[in-house]
Formats: C-alpha cells, sequence, structure tokens
C-alpha cells in the first residue's frame, strides 16, 4: 500500500475508487515496516467506501488487522447522509475498555504484602474463557438493570459509591440500551460472566507511576510518582460477541435493500437511521452497559482485596471503552454534524473544556488510559484542542504478532520466569496463554505514544509500569 508522507507523523492513502475518502495513518517512519507487514492497511481502505464516511479512514499507531475493520481505526459517518453503521467497526468485544485506579498508597509500602495482594487478587477474580462471575444476576430484571444502567445499576445494588460514576466514560451508562434488540442468545452467554475477565488480552493489573510528564494534570487526575495504581482491561463477553455476530449477519441480509455494496462481508452495515442500523446501536449500548458494569465489580473486587490485605482504597482515575460507535456533533468542512463515530481499538480523548467532561477534569481535558502489555509500560495521556480523528487516539501498544507467532517467538523460554526475573509477580494464565502475550508480540508502547503524540492527538501525563498482573 502506497503512503505518502504528510508530516512525521501523519501518512495518506490516496483516494481512488472507489474509496469514498483518503485513508489516513497516524505513525512515524519506524513503525511503518511492521504496520504495513499484516494487510490491515488495505482494510483502512476498504472502510473508505463506506456510505456516508466523512474526512477520512483513519487508524492510529497500534493498528493491526482485524475483523472487517482494523484495530487500532476511527471512522465516522455522516448520520444525515445515509451514513451507515457497522458492527465490525466496533467489534466482537463491544465496549472492551480500561479503567483505572489509584491506591493511596506508594510502592515501597506495597512491597511486603505484595504476594499476598497478588494471591488475593488472584482468587477473587474470575478469568478465562469459561464459568464463574463476581456477580449473580438475580433474574431477569437484574439482567436488564446491567443492560439499561451500566455501572450505574452496579453501583446502585451496593458495588462502588457515587464517586465512582462522575470518573467513567457517560457517567457509567450509555443511553439509548434497548434490551430487546439484544438475543436471547447473547443473553444466556452473558448472564452469567457480570465480574469475569475473559481469555488472555485482559487483564488485571497492579502497577506505579514512575513517570509524572505534566504535573497539574497528573495531580487533577490523583497521580503522583511512587503511587499504586490497579489497571483493569475487560469487556462484554460473550454478551458482546452474540451481538456482533447476530448483527453482522442480520445486516448482510439488510444491504441489499439499501443498496449498499462493500468490498468484504466483514464490512456488513446498515444506515445509521434504518431499523437494522438503530436496532444495532441499541443492542450495542445494552452490551457497552453490561461490559462498564463488568469493570465496576471488578473493581469492587480490588477494593475488597486491597482493604483487607493492605487497608488501601481505591478510587477512580477514569474508565473509557475503546470498541464503540457513538453519535457525537463534530465540525465538518465548517458545519456542525452528527457522526456516528466507529472506535475500534481506538480511545475517545476529549479536549479540555469538552462539555461532557465532569466539572473536576474540565480544565485538563480526558484521561485517556493506554495499557503497554504484562512486562513494559502503561500510559496515562489526555485530549487536547483541535486534534484531528474526531477527538480519538491509540489504545495499546497493538500487536504485531499473531498468537500463534507469539508462542513460536517464546519457544524454550519460560514466559514466567522471565516477567519474575523483571519483578513481575504473574497470576493465572497458562504458560502458552502468557507466551501469547508476551512483550514481544506487541509494538513498542514507548513509540506508538510519541507517535500519537506527535501526531497532535493527545498528550502525556504519566508513565507506569508493571508490579503484578492477573491474566485473564
Ligand atoms: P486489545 O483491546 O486490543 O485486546 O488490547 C489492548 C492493548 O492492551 C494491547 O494492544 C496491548 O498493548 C495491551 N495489553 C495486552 N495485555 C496486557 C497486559 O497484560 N498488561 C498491560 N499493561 N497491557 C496489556
Ligand atoms: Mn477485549
Ligand atoms: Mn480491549
Amino acid at each position: 500500500m502506497d503512503l505518502v508522507e504528510e508530516s512525521p507523523y501523519r501518512f495518506r492513502i490516496d483516494r481512488r475508487d472507489p474509496m469514498r475518502v483518503p485513508g489516513v495513518v497516524f505513525a512515524a517512519e519506524a513503525l511503518l515496516p511492521e504496520i504495513g507487514a499484516d494487510g490491515s492497511l488495505e482494510q483502512v481502505a476498504a472502510v473508505a467506501t463506506l456510505p456516508g464516511i466523512v474526512d477520512a479512514s483513519f487508524v492510529m499507531p497500534d493498528v493491526h488487522l482485524g475483523y472487517g475493520f482494523p484495530i487500532g481505526g476511527v471512522a465516522a459517518t455522516d448520520v444525515a447522509a445515509g451514513g451507515v453503521v457497522s458492527p465490525g467497526g466496533v467489534g466482537f468485544d463491544i465496549s472492551c475498555g480500561v479503567r483505572l485506579l489509584t491506591a493511596d498508597l506508594d510502592l515501597a509500602g506495597l512491597r511486603p504484602r505484595l504476594d499476598a495482594v497478588m494471591d488475593g487478587l488472584a482468587e477473587a477474580t474470575p478469568r478465562g474463557a469459561g464459568r464463574g462471575a463476581a456477580w449473580h444476576l438475580a433474574g431477569r430484571s437484574d439482567v436488564d438493570g446491567v443492560l439499561r444502567d451500566g455501572s450505574r445499576y452496579a453501583v446502585q445494588r451496593g458495588f462502588g459509591v457515587e464517586r465512582d460514576l462522575a470518573r467513567c466514560e457517560d457517567q457509567g451508562a450509555l443511553g439509548d440500551a434497548d434490551p430487546g434488540a439484544v438475543s436471547d442468545r447473547a443473553i444466556e452467554r452473558g448472564a452469567k460472566q457480570v465480574g469475569s475477565l475473559g481469555s488472555g488480552n485482559h487483564f488485571l493489573e497492579v502497577q506505579a507511576v514512575t513517570e509524572v510528564y505534566d504535573q497539574r494534570v497528573a495531580e487533577v487526575f490523583g497521580l503522583r510518582p511512587g503511587q499504586v495504581c490497579v489497571m483493569i482491561h475487560c469487556g462484554s463477553r460473550g454478551l458482546g460477541h452474540q451481538i456482533c455476530a447476530d448483527y453482522v449477519r442480520r445486516m448482510e441480509r439488510a444491504m441489499p435493500r439499501y443498496d449498499i455494496q462493500v468490498p468484504d462481508r466483514q464490512l456488513a452495515c446498515a444506515p445509521v437511521s434504518s431499523p437494522e442500523g438503530q436496532a444495532y446501536l441499541g443492542a450495542m449500548a445494552a452490551a457497552a452497559n453490561y461490559a462498564r458494569a463488568n469493570r465496576q465489580l471488578l473493581t469492587h473486587v480490588a477494593r475488597l482485596v486491597f482493604r483487607r490485605v493492605t487497608g488501601a482504597g481505591l478510587d477512580v482515575v477514569y474508565d473509557v471503552s475503546h470498541n464503540q460507535a457513538k453519535i457525537e456533533t463534530h465540525g465538518v468542512d465548517g458545519e456542525r454534524r452528527s457522526l456516528c463515530v466507529h472506535r475500534k481499538g481506538a480511545t475517545r480523548a476529549l479536549p479540555p473544556g469538552h462539555p461532557d467532561l465532569p466539572a473536576e477534569l474540565g480544565e485538563v481535558g480526558q484521561p485517556v488510559l493506554i495499557p503497554g502489555s504484562m512486562g513494559t509500560a502503561s500510559y496515562v495521556l489526555t485530549g487536547v484542542s483541535g486534534a484531528p480523528a474526531f477527538a480519538s487516539t491509540c489504545h495499546g501498544a497493538g500487536r504485531v504478532r499473531s498468537r500463534k507467532q507469539a508462542v513460536r517467538a517464546e519457544r524454550g523460554q519460560d514466559p514466567r520466569e522471565q516477567l519474575v526475573a523483571q519483578n513481575i509477580a504473574v497470576r493465572g494464565a497458562s504458560r502458552r496463554g502468557l507466551a501469547e502475550e508476551m512483550p514481544t508480540a506487541y509494538k513498542d508502547i514507548d513509540a506508538v505514544v510519541e507517535a500519537t503524540e506527535g501526531a497532535g492527538l493527545c498528550r502525556k501525563v504519566a508513565r507506569l509500569v508493571p508490579i503484578g498482573v492477573v491474566k485473564g
């Protein structure tokens, strides 16, 4: 795929038929060889053909191959101009996202009790593909509560405090959820999984702040050097997965009715304003709320363990999803337009002064939570004014090796021993599961974050390193 360098951190894929807009790749020269290798740039061009797409088909420096849409992609469609919504533009793990908690504890204070904390977390955190969850929902009314009110419902039921919600995207629940648009099969798959990590890319990690780049913003976020944090990464489990599968199929059948052709069936879509589009958005919002309740429950679990073992409390810095479509208003060609913004493996990054931010964050912008890997750093960033790509940035380091390739690369070495040698405690996950998730499976998080900052998408606030990880 030919890339035209527009600036050191921005590369263009020129529009050619049937693309409606160009592609834009945010990256750095050094990251380009890895980015081009897996076919994800062909996916960027394919997304650019979608009806109603505006501005460009964007990808972040952590881009890699995904289902139809690349992971790391951002695509916005103009609702009034017949713009479409596509389940593949959100992904199978609807509202997968990250929550960061701060402990009123420094690393030096944690060290003597680290093993006890890790054992407690490992025991209390349901994980893996199988069953088990921290919350046993009491029938359909509890399920509906989770689907409609997400973290808010979990807090109402005693799994958190009101302040948590102020520090969640959408105050903990996305509006317009429609449990009636969720299939029985999806509910069946999800009902017994609220409060569980899921598979190996998901984790609950104890971290420490090693660097603060912006003192003022870090203070508002509640971060200081040496501080212990807990990062939670999980999503909507079997429920979101089933909803994605259900609606890909439904939209595939509906496309001829709207005279929509796509170059890849995985890009199946329907106009936002169509019955299929509306039903998907209602079901997607329900799954998003499920994912937020899931992170709220794992917060509750982490709090119980920290309180019991260390006496420390945990406060929410923020909770933000990186797999979601949202109807938002943005300026396009000097006009305010209602857009359906797909972020798939991309994080919303609201700038300072944005009306959707709680008052306490208004002056500094939204906390953006970027996991790196269990053996490297993770970052806290903030949104900036005048950014491209509809106030979005990366969502992680991004895979460079498939799971299979990652296992092959680790052959003959024990991943657990390697991590322990780096003074990182590990719980959960099989040897193979860990090998799939070793730092070598991912891009260089420092380079990815530097590229997003260089591209003017966000700004660095703090860097965190792993102390102990519970893997899904
Ligand atoms: P995804 O949502 O695409 O599965 O993962 C998001 C990002 O999380 C990945 O691109 C990777 O950089 C990061 N990641 C995966 N596993 C871990 C982990 O155990 N710890 C941390 N801190 N980050 C991880
Ligand atoms: Mn996920
Ligand atoms: Mn994720």
